[in-house]
């Protein structure tokens, strides 16, 4: 099998400049791309959805894992053609489908079957597709294969008690594991951006283990901890408030100290809080 021209030649016979307003920044090192890949584990019989390809420094080595399938979900029309180039250096089946990944029905994409999501994220819509891809029902992934800047990757994993715990934290571990694996710095990317970034390896927790109602769950965990200086008492007003009962009531249902702020609260304490408050919404 022969290989694909060298990514610079790509970029400069299809002209393709990184473009801000995308949040593009490109990687170019293959071997760090080919680490990246290889943290999806065994694809063979899964679809990969790559988010975002660019210029396709990632796509390459997901193409050669032969998973099922790959499907390609850019936003930028620019690199479509220097990507269907790319992919025909490799047998593996590549579709491309040009839009907002946010707006992407990925079950429908997939046909239910299992999945693997892969992606150099936009930093601009990397939270709102992690939250997206959480609330998925049912759960059409088995891996998420994700980088983020550094600090919204320690978000995602935060254990409770530390800085970066939070709502990303708790929403992620209500259905999943999530781990940093890799760490790369500004410098790996063309241009680099103003911040490190960070692999994160995201699998879902097994069903039953699983706290579902992340729309509950992201009502108690905005408030919480949108004043997280303050006890719970007084930050789970808000929260209360729209359920129409006070914040006591709700922290004495789900058995936490009212006392207590919100990042000393692990994770399954929010999930009774939650379960709390929809009870006693509806
Ligand atoms: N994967 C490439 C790499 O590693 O070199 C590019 C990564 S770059 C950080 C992010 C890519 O996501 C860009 O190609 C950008 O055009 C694309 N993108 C930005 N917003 C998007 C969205 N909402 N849906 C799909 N793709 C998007």
């Amino acid at each position: 099998m022969s290989t694909p021209p060298p990514l610079r030649e790509v970029i400069a016979e299809y002209g393709l400049r990184a473009d801000k307003s995308f949040g593009q920044h490109f990687l170019l090192d293959l071997n760090l791309t080919g680490k990246i890949a290889s943290l999806c584990g065994d694809v063979s019989g899964i679809t990969i959805i790559e988010v975002g390809p660019g210029p396709g420094g990632l796509t390459r080595p997901l193409l050669a894992l032969a998973p099922e399938r790959l499907i390609a979900v850019e936003m930028d029309a620019r690199f479509i053609p220097a990507l269907e180039a790319t992919a025909d250096y490799y047998p593996t089946p590549f579709e491309m489908i040009e839009g907002d990944a946010l707006k992407v029905d990925e079950a429908a994409l997939t046909g239910g079957g299992p999945a693997v999501i892969a992606s150099n994220l936009p930093y601009n819509v990397g939270t709102p597709l992690l939250i997206k891809w959480l609330k998925a029902e049912p759960v059409f992934w088995h891996r998420l294969v994700l980088m983020f800047q550094k600090e919204v990757a320690e978000r995602v994993v935060a254990p409770a008690g530390s800085k970066a715990y939070g709502r990303l934290a708790i929403l992620t571990a209500a259905v999943a594991s999530a781990r940093i694996v890799l760490n790369a710095p500004a410098r790996a990317f063309t241009p680099p951006p103003k911040v490190d970034s960070a692999v994160v390896v995201i699998e879902p927790l097994p069903a039953a283990q699983r706290f579902t109602d992340l729309a509950a769950l992201e009502v108690v965990t905005e408030s919480a901890f949108g004043q997280r200086r303050k006890t719970l008492r007084k930050s789970l007003g808000i929260a209360a408030g729209k359920a129409g009962t006070s914040a006591e009531t709700l922290l004495e249902a789900a058995g936490i100290d009212p006392g207590a702020r919100a990042e000393t609260i692990p994770p399954e304490g929010f999930f009774r809080l939650a379960k709390a408050w929809r009870d006693t919404k509806s």
